[in-house]
């Protein structure tokens, strides 16, 4: 989902894009433009590309709280930083009187961060948990890079999840070197990612300076 700041309460969702995947692998889809009924910052108009004439044509959370709930259900909620999307939900369900979601769920970003502690930052990929980082740690960004919109963020997440998965089981084809998913073996900090031809140099700095090739 894309909303129109961090605070869960007074902020809105202003896209939102649901992916269902039923036990027999039928796909469902539930996308929506939402008016916040309010102007955008300019801030999320530059990480989104959505601008105020986008939206105000769009339904109001009043007119699509009702479905967005139903096509939730009683499903598991997967999503990166899953407490972040819950709130704006549930805050947005309780705005319009519906039945509030249970804390359960699935979230990526702490799977994340237990299988791999002190993950490397790749170049352009950001902090490292961020789905963009995890996009090219699983070397999807030929297929996703240049996301941020609700749809292709969605896409990214189930990928990557996949690879969480995968990894997490021991069915992964990719080795890590221990530097790479666990921080600088000096001082622990998590090491900054740039390539020299096919090799992986890593850095740590500002920590420490230790230098490793791949
Ligand atoms: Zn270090």
């Amino acid at each position: 989902m894309e909303t129109t700041g961090l605070d869960g309460y007074r902020d809105r969702i202003i896209e939102i894009f649901l992916l269902s995947l039923g036990k027999s692998g039928e796909v469902e889809e539930y996308e929506t433009l939402i008016n916040p009924e309010r102007p955008l910052p300019a801030k999320i108009t530059e990480i989104t590309g959505l601008k105020d004439s986008d939206l105000v044509g769009a339904p109001t959370e009043r007119e699509v709280a009702a479905e967005i709930r139903e096509f939730v259900g009683f499903g598991t909620l997967v999503a990166h930083n899953l407490p972040f999307d819950l709130r704006f939900l549930n805050a947005m369900f309780k705005r319009n009187n519906l039945l509030e979601m249970g804390a359960g769920g699935i979230d990526t970003l702490s799977i994340s961060r237990s299988l791999f502690p002190k993950l490397c930052i790749y170049p352009e990929g950001g902090g490292s948990h961020r789905l963009s980082n995890l996009m090219y740690h699983f070397g999807l960004e030929d297929s996703y890079a240049n996301a941020h919109r609700a749809k292709d963020d969605v896409m990214l997440l189930v990928e990557v999840f996949r690879h969480l998965q995968e990894y997490s089981m021991g069915q992964s084809s990719i080795l890590y070197p221990e530097a790479v998913t666990h921080g600088c073996p000096t001082c622990g900090s998590a090491m900054n990612v740039t390539y020299l031809g096919d090799q992986m140099v890593l850095n740590c700095k500002p920590s420490c300076a230790a230098r490793l090739v791949i």
